[in-house]
Order: structure tokens, then C-alpha cells, then sequence
């Protein structure tokens, strides 16, 4: 399955998103959850709007992703869950806390880690962050830290830019469940692969999880205004993917 996340196109509204998503041909929908002061905040929480988004172009939500401001406040986890459950998503994305954020490392620990049955229940995936130099490091970053976590969604241009080898992560981890697709350049990342297509033709040869979901930002477009080249740059990156996928399973 590849979805597309809401986070790649946020300048423009959901409604749109969920339009170019559906023209390009995506099995499915990640949509970011927004904090309190974003733009978009009340339509991403809305459950009926979601799913009159999901009807009204016929793609469904698959997976949910916390807003930014869940590493500071958790309290919205239940409004999460409750979510999910209205909307019957198969994800949950939460990021890997960092070694200063005690309280929320003290909150993945307890419920997430120590209750592997909410985790499986919902598909709480807990997502890499990228290691920065200076700060506080990601307190899941090295392949053994993420053995002991109930399910993973792996970012590849977040491995990349903590100048880590996907590959060995995909190769050592059978609880990568989902991937969260885009290139980093040296520079910034969630960038389009297809300026890199021998680098990702390889990694999705090793065969991804059962979602790759692209997620991408305005910067992966030359024009982020023209939606024309959006659709093309995101209908032949599906087409690439789909091609790898399909050969990988015949493989
Ligand atoms: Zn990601």
C-alpha cells in the first residue's frame, strides 16, 4: 500500500490534498494532525469532515499522525484514539522522544513501550527522529533501541541525514511496519527520490513494509503553486515505487 501524507502539500488546504491525492492515484491518505495555533487545526480533528473528505474523493485515511505539540503536551492522546477509531485507521505516528524531553520519554516508556496491547490495537508506530550534532540525541536511534519498540514507522530521509544505512535498519528490524518515503539531500530532507532513483530503486528492492507512505514538503516541488507539476512529479513517483514494489515481489 502507498499512501500520501497530508504534510507533504500543507500550504494548501485538506480539501485539496485530498483532490490531488485521489487524481494522482494513491491507495491512501496520512494525515497530519495539527497543533492548536496551525492553520487547518479544527478540520484535521474532525471526524465527520474527514470522512465526508474520504467519500467525496474516494481515498481512505489509513494512518493518523500526532501533532508537533505532542512531544510538550500528551493530553490529546484520547481525543487521538478516539479518532482513529471514528475514522478506522491502521497507524498511529508518534515520534521517538529525545534524551531532554523527560516527561514525554517517561510517557512513551509507560504507554507505549509497557502496553504493547494499546500499541498493536491502534498500530502505534514509533517513528525515528534525526540525530542532530549539539543536541539532545533521539532516545530511540541505533537498531537495538528500536527492537524493543512495539512497532516502528521508519523515515528514511531521517536515517539518512543521521548518516545512518537505511538498509541495515530495514534488514535488522521486522517491526517496521510503515516507511515515511522521501530523499535528504545533504541539506534538507523530505525531498522528491526521484532525482535519486538508483539510491531508492535499491532500497526498495530489499523489500519495504506493508506501507510506504510519501511524505514529502513544498520544497520537493519546483513550483509548489502549479499543481499540474504536482500531480506529474507525484504520478511518476508513484509509478517508479509501484514498478520497484512489483519487481521486488516477483523477485
Ligand atoms: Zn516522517
Amino acid at each position: 500500500m502507498i499512501t500520501f501524507s497530508t504534510a507533504s502539500l500543507y500550504p494548501y488546504g485538506l480539501n485539496r490534498i485530498f483532490e490531488i491525492s485521489n487524481k494522482v492515484g494513491f491507495d491512501g491518505i496520512e494525515v497530519m494532525l495539527r497543533s492548536k495555533n496551525d492553520i487547518s487545526y479544527l478540520d484535521t480533528w474532525d471526524a465527520a469532515y474527514l470522512k465526508q473528505l474520504e467519500i467525496a474523493n474516494k481515498i481512505k485515511i489509513v494512518s493518523l499522525h500526532v501533532p508537533f505539540e505532542f512531544e510538550e503536551d500528551q493530553s490529546s492522546f484520547d481525543r487521538i484514539i478516539k479518532l482513529a477509531k471514528q475514522i478506522k485507521t491502521r497507524y498511529v505516528i508518534i515520534h521517538t522522544p529525545r534524551e531532554d524531553q523527560v516527561q514525554y520519554n517517561e510517557w512513551v516508556k509507560k504507554t507505549i513501550i509497557q502496553n504493547r496491547a494499546l500499541a498493536e490495537k491502534y498500530g502505534i508506530l514509533i517513528e525515528n527522529v534525526h540525530i542532530k550534532t549539539g543536541k539532545a540525541n533521539p532516545v530511540f536511534k541505533n537498531i537495538d533501541d528500536f527492537k524493543t519498540s512495539p512497532a516502528v514507522c521508519f523515515d528514511i530521509a531521517h536515517a539518512l541525514r543521521s548518516k545512518q544505512d537505511p538498509k541495515l535498519f530495514i534488514k535488522s528490524l521486522d517491526n517496521i511496519r510503515q516507511w515515511h518515503l522521501s530523499n535528504w539531500d545533504g541539506k534538507d530532507d523530505h525531498l522528491s527520490i526521484l532525482e535519486e532513483k538508483e539510491k531508492f530503486s535499491s532500497l526498495l528492492n530489499i523489500g519495504p513494509a506493508e506501507c510506504i507512505c510519501l511524505e514529502l514538503c513544498p520544497k520537493a516541488f519546483l513550483d509548489i503553486q502549479n499543481q499540474e507539476e504536482i500531480i506529474d512529479v507525484l504520478q511518476r513517483t508513484l509509478a517508479f515505487i509501484r514498478k520497484k514494489n512489483i519487481q521486488q515481489n516477483i523477485s
